[in-house]
């Protein structure tokens, strides 16, 4: 239950929700979607006095190309990550990420941007940022910055965002023609969150391969698979894959839904059925 008062700010551009984080930082929480703020402030495990509402900031809410890259602006929607054509086709391992998270509902509310500033292990976007490469911008009064995932993702639910900074975007490369990828994940029924999940993204010509590790650490874990299969994707391939991810998933550590060494093996499986995925024909970009 929400007991305590709130002082709501709901601004329509992003310059004056920077000017209310520049006065006042340290004391306001800002809201995107709610899908898991509002359950935190229900259990009482955030108390805010003052709300910052991204919702009304449309400026943020488009997915753009720019330089090679697409920006999905922070307020755009897991629905419209999933549906939208151009991630669908220059970017298609992040709109299937998009399409299983959470349910329908979760997915009409929540938001990029507030998926990454929450910072959740096993959140279905992170293995694919990590994966691709992409990056993260955030804006404050004094200007603008983008951080690799390595630099945003500090620690378990904890970013390198400061108080008075708001995610802007969520960048990740078009895929050239031939590359492919796909996403896969454990989660113990439809709906629910993973606990392990991995991306995979490979080249046509086997030149470089990276799967991305979710929920085997706190933040997420990238491993160069090029060399596993730099000549194919066979089962022999597919095994030295999961040997390398075993061992990049040596942190992993053990919760209510499983185990460390389970994790650890899970992570082995779900990584070879990425790449497995990514390497079959229907998973080429094609542009
Ligand atoms: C039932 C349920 C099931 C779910 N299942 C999954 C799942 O399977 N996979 C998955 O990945 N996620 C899942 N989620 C989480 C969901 O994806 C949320 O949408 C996401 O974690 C938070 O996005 P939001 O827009 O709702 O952010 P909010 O809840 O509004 O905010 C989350 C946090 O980020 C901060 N924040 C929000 N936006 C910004 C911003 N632009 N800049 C700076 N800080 C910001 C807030 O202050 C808050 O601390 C689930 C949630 C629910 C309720």
């Amino acid at each position: 239950m929400i007991s305590n008062e709130i002082e709501f700010h709901a601004p329509a551009t992003l310059g004056e929700a920077l000017g209310l984080l520049a006065d006042d930082g340290d004391d306001v929480t800002v809201l995107s979607g709610g899908m898991s703020l509002v359950p935190m402030m229900n259990l009482g495990i955030v108390r805010p006095t003052k709300v910052l509402s991204l919702n009304k900031v449309r400026e943020l809410a488009h997915v753009t190309e720019r330089d090679g890259q697409l920006v999905v602006g922070a307020l755009v929607r897991h629905a419209e990550v999933a549906a939208n054509p151009l991630i669908r086709r220059h970017c298609p391992v992040l709109a299937s990420a998009a399409e299983v998270i959470g349910d329908i509902q979760v997915r009409n509310r929540g938001t990029i941007g507030g998926s990454v500033a929450h910072a959740d292990p096993a959140a279905d976007y992170l293995p694919v940022l990590a994966a691709l490469g992409g990056s993260v911008t955030l804006a404050s009064s004094a200007g603008e910055r983008t951080l690799t995932p390595a630099e945003f993702f500090v620690d378990l639910m904890f970013t390198s965002r400061e108080p008075e900074e708001i995610v802007t975007a969520v960048s990740v490369p078009k895929l050239a023609a031939g590359w492919r990828s796909a996403y896969t994940r454990l989660a113990r029924v439809e709906g629910s969150f993973a606990i392990v999940n991995a991306a995979a993204v490979v080249a046509g010509d086997h030149s470089s391969a990276t799967v991305g590790l979710g929920g085997v650490g706190p933040s997420p874990v990238v491993v160069d698979v090029t060399e596993q299969l730099r000549d194919g994707a066979d089962e022999a391939a597919l095994a030295a894959v999961g040997a390398v991810v075993r061992e990049a998933a040596r942190d992993a550590s053990g919760d209510l839904m499983s185990d460390a060494t389970y994790r650890r093996e899970m992570a082995a499986v779900f990584a070879r059925r990425a790449c497995a995925a990514a390497t079959a024909t229907q998973a080429e970009v094609r542009s």
